[in-house]
Parts: C-alpha cells; sequence; structure tokens
C-alpha cells in the first residue's frame, strides 16, 4: 500500500541538510533565509530536465521561485515525474499562453472595492493582507500579484480594507489570504485579528494559508496562543498529495486543532499530480487522521502558462464519484470551478438524479444501483393495512 506511513523531511536519511542543528531546521526564520530561490541553487542539489531548465529561464518574469529546505525534501530529486517536483518546479509549459487564459482569471481586480479586498459575495469579503508565501505554487491564481515577479505592486491596505469591512455591516465573514498571512509576524496577525474582532458584525474569520504545508515550523506554541485568544479562528490549508502529509504537518495541525482553530483542506486538481481518485482517497484519508476536513477540490483557474496543469472537469466529476458512498462521507469534498471572470464558486457534481417528476425521483446509488422515492401520498384502502409491502427491496427499480 503506497502513503500509509508518515514520513518526517529531516530524519529519513536520505534528505538534504543533515549537517544542520535540529534547532536551526525547527526554526521557521532560519527555514524562510535558507530558500531555495534560484536555478543556480537547485542544480547544486538536483539534476533538472530539459523542460525544468526551460521553465527556470522563464519563470522570474512569472512567479519567483521559492521552496522552503523542509518541503524541497519532500521532492523525489531521481523522479521528474514527483507530484511535488511539479509543483514547485517551473517548467517549459509556464512560457505557453493560450487565448483562453487570463492574468486576473476570477476578476478579482474588478471585484476590488479597495486595493486587496475583494467583496464578490453578499456576505464575506476576501482579504488580502501581503503579496508574499513561504514556497510558490507554480499554479498560483494570484500569480499576477504574488511575489511581485510581474511588477504588480500590490501593496496591502490595511486601513482602508478595515474601514470599508467596519462600514459594511452585511460583511460577516472574512477570509485573509494573500500570499500567505500566516508569514505576518505574530504582533501583526495579533494587532489584525484583534481589529476584526473588534467589528460586532464580522462572526466568521478564516485564514487560507499553506504554511503548515510549506513550513510547519511557523505553527509555534506562541502563534497558537493568538488563535486561541481570538478564536474561534478557522483556517484552511492547501494539500495536493499524500506525500504532503508528514509527521511534521500532522504535528503542526494538532497544534493548531488543540488550539481551537477548525481545520479544513483545499485541493487542486494538477494533471500528472492527483487527478487520479487512488490519489485523492489516500491524501483526504490522511488529512482526516490529522483533524482535517477536506473542503474543496477546485477545477484550475485558467490562469496565464497555467495550461499544462490542467484537467478535464469529467476526471474530476470521475473523482468524486470514486469517493461518495465508497469511503467515509467527510472524506469527500466538494469540487467546484471558480468561474471565470468572477462568478464565484460553483459546485460540479456527478449526476445521481435520473428523473424527477410531481410523482417521484428516480435515481442510482454509489454502485449504479436504480432506486424510486415516490413524492405522492397515497391513503391505502379501508381494511388492508395488513398487505403492505414492506419490503425495501421493493423501491430498487432494477
Ligand atoms: C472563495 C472565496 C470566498 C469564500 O467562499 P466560500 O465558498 O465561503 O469558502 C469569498 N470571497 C471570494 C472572492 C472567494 O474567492
Amino acid at each position: 500500500m503506497p502513503y500509509t506511513e508518515d514520513r518526517t523531511a529531516w530524519y529519513e536519511g536520505q534528505g538534504l541538510w543533515q549537517h544542520i542543528p535540529a534547532s536551526d531546521w525547527s526554526d521557521w526564520v532560519w527555514q524562510l533565509k535558507n530558500r531555495i530561490t534560484s536555478v543556480a541553487q537547485l542544480e547544486e542539489r538536483m539534476t533538472l530536465t530539459a523542460d525544468e531548465k526551460a521553465g527556470c529561464l522563464f519563470a522570474t518574469q512569472k512567479l519567483a521561485l521559492a521552496i522552503t529546505p523542509y518541503f524541497f525534501n519532500l521532492i523525489d530529486r531521481d523522479d521528474p515525474n514527483c507530484p511535488i517536483r511539479k509543483q514547485l518546479i517551473p517548467r517549459g509549459g509556464e512560457a505557453v499562453v493560450s487565448e483562453e487564459e487570463m492574468l486576473d482569471s476570477l476578476g478579482e481586480d474588478e471585484h476590488s472595492p479597495v486595493p486587496g479586498l475583494v467583496h464578490r459575495y453578499p456576505d464575506r469579503v476576501l482579504f488580502l493582507v501581503t503579496d508574499r508565501c513561504a514556497a510558490y505554487c507554480r499554479y498560483c491564481t494570484r500569480s499576477r500579484l504574488v511575489s511581485n515577479a510581474q511588477d504588480y505592486n500590490f501593496h496591502p491596505e490595511f486601513e482602508q480594507g478595515l474601514k470599508y469591512i467596519e462600514t459594511h455591516p452585511e460583511i460577516r465573514d472574512v477570509l485573509l489570504s494573500g500570499g500567505d498571512p500566516l508569514l505576518l509576524s505574530d504582533k501583526k496577525l495579533d494587532n489584525l485579528l484583534s481589529r476584526l474582532r473588534a467589528i460586532k458584525h464580522v462572526e466568521f474569520i478564516r485564514i487560507g494559508s499553506r504554511i503548515p504545508v510549506f513550513l510547519p515550523q511557523r505553527i509555534t506554541p506562541e502563534l497558537c496562543e493568538i488563535f486561541k485568544k481570538h478564536g474561534p479562528i478557522w483556517m484552511s490549508i492547501h494539500t495536493n498529495h499524500p506525500k504532503e502529509a508528514t509527521a511534521e504537518l500532522r504535528a503542526a495541525c494538532e497544534r493548531l486543532s488543540f488550539a481551537g482553530v477548525p481545520l479544513g483542506n483545499q485541493s487542486v486538481l494538477l494533471k500528472g499530480i492527483n487527478d487520479d481518485a487512488e490519489v485523492m482517497k489516500a491524501l483526504m484519508h490522511r488529512l482526516l487522521r490529522m483533524r482535517v476536513r477536506p473542503y474543496y477540490i477546485y477545477q484550475m483557474d485558467l490562469i496565464t502558462g497555467g495550461a499544462h496543469f490542467k484537467v478535464d472537469v469529467r476526471k474530476g466529476i470521475e473523482i468524486i464519484r470514486a469517493l461518495r458512498g465508497h469511503t467515509t462521507g467527510y472524506a469527500v469534498p466538494q469540487y467546484v470551478i471558480d468561474a471565470p471572470g468572477g462568478g464565484g464558486k460553483v459546485p460540479i457534481n456527478p449526476d445521481y438524479v435520473e428523473k424527477i417528476t410531481d410523482s417521484e425521483v428516480v435515481f442510482r446509488n454509489y454502485e449504479g444501483q436504480r432506486f424510486r422515492y415516490p413524492l405522492t401520498n397515497t391513503p391505502l384502502p379501508a381494511g388492508s393495512e395488513g398487505e403492505r409491502d414492506l419490503v425495501a427491496g421493493a423501491m430498487i427499480v432494477d
């Protein structure tokens, strides 16, 4: 069975940085300072394929290259198809731009009443608080602004954003994202969360972060105390493949959970990485073991230079079909397409219903068996109660 054992990124005996003292390795500031950010640093540690070399040449114009030592150790340096490698190391495909793709594929800039705040749904806002991440996913939805490789010059406007939320009582839910909000200092986060908590109509605060995955060392007891103080703070982490579910991630999730942070997970459906029902199922199972509830699987957004990650939507539907009923309901996320241009997230589901009329609904279960549920209520003829067919199997149509 693949992916059943937890693995640590350091003590495996085959990772790099074995000579580093454990106190450095477990220090998030050390991890950030020692990130791999250039082709030369990559090539010192692994042999790049021609495709990766081509991608690296182009990458700096699109989205900066950065990988934490912790996450780099999860790469299989002998396997060009390693699912971790494909997420973080640029490939030639990034230079290929097609007609359907857009810089701001979700129309976020148009829905921003103040810079860095996206108000798309009536009752909630997306608050972009930084343009930096611990490491950069090559399929990033916000590559136009994240890492500033494209000279977007994003500057989070905290005061303007807070003022907008304060003066819009319909906003009951604030989602902090970026970039990665957990790259802010403890002091800044503490301050931001206090300011949000002070707004009476804000009843739900959540953070979207890949830090637990890229930099689990950042989830310090001090940070957890801040979440406890301002709780409940909800968090969506972002994993795509069971290889990311390490002992370190598990420990970080435990620290968050024990501080009262409910955890969800968002995955992006990615070609050659997780476009496979068995891989997805293994990931979802490992998330549940870490107290993380799978939340969304996203169809890849139509960002420029992202076509090499794009998966057929029919494959996504097939994956959900392979999960629903076949495993724990908690392990089944909602598959969505974030509507291009800014229509919001739309659920994409396998179709179980075959027919609905005024009198019945006919549908199939996870095994493909067909059932009928009557919508009519026909009174029994007087005196015939004993003759009812009580066999549930009678509802099976074939
Ligand atoms: C994803 C998103 C949200 C949150 O959506 P939920 O379905 O509530 O998780 C809010 N605003 C924007 C702009 C988003 O993209």
